[in-house]
């Protein structure tokens, strides 16, 4: 089992390592992932993309830190929250790129225009509120706001996907800035066709593939190992 954990320990510094090369980070944000017994490990106060293995803090269901020297971040309930109310989530990630805080203000959200937008063909609902989630009550709202979705926007704020693996996690919050960003390029070319829901349906059957994720997710480690 420590084995385990520590081989998620270096994936998620990885995950931290790739999601700042690709500069959809700053100096906020978090990453946090499950642990056996009701424990979740997570990048602590500082910036995500700095983060080291010595950097991440072990928490409690309630937010309370029990390893590390770390302090939890003050979004901390978002986590938490989204935990709680989805058993199947295994990880979080929650960021401000700019991309994504401006889709998060059109009223609709994601668009599916391109191909890495159809993994949130089910809806990006929006958490209306610029408010930080500092606390349970605001944190269960949002698990509420995401339901059974894969990501969900924080209006003005930024924007929070969920995964059952960091691989799919990195995917989800890398392509969900690209989407965002291919949406904002097509609108300014006139009105955009989306894809119809069958395509999207059609599409999702090939993510399910063993190892579907692994040649994407191994071009982006490889801009950051050598
Ligand atoms: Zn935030």
């Amino acid at each position: 089992m420590l084995d385990a954990v520590q081989a998620l320990k270096e994936k998620m510094v990885l995950a931290c390592k790739v999601l700042q090369k690709q500069g959809v980070l700053d100096g906020y944000g978090h990453l946090s992932a499950r642990l056996p017994g009701d424990r979740i490990l997570s990048t602590p106060h500082m910036p995500p993309g700095k983060v080291a293995l010595r950097d991440l803090i072990v928490i409690d269901m309630q937010g309370k830190k029990l390893e590390g020297s770390g302090e939890p971040n003050g979004e901390t309930p978002m986590h938490t929250s989204i935990y709680k109310a989805r058993p199947d989530v295994q990880c979080i990630l929650h960021y401000h790129p700019d991309e994504v805080i401006a889709v998060s203000v059109a009223s609709q959200g994601i668009k599916v225009v391109a191909n890495c937008s159809v993994h949130f063909h089910r809806g990006t609902p929006i958490y209306d509120s610029p408010l930080l989630i500092r606390n349970h009550e605001r944190g269960d709202q949002v698990a509420a706001t995401l339901g059974d979705r894969n990501a969900v926007l924080l209006r003005g704020h930024g924007g929070t996907v969920v995964a059952n693996d960091l691989d799919k996690l990195l995917r989800l919050g890398i392509d969900l800035v690209r989407a965002a960003r291919i949406q904002m390029m097509a609108a300014s070319l006139g009105p955009a066709k989306t894809h119809t829901q069958a395509e999207c349906e059609e599409m999702i059957k090939g993510h399910d593939r063993p190892n579907t994720n692994r040649r994407y997710i191994d071009y982006y480690i490889s801009e950051v190992v050598d």
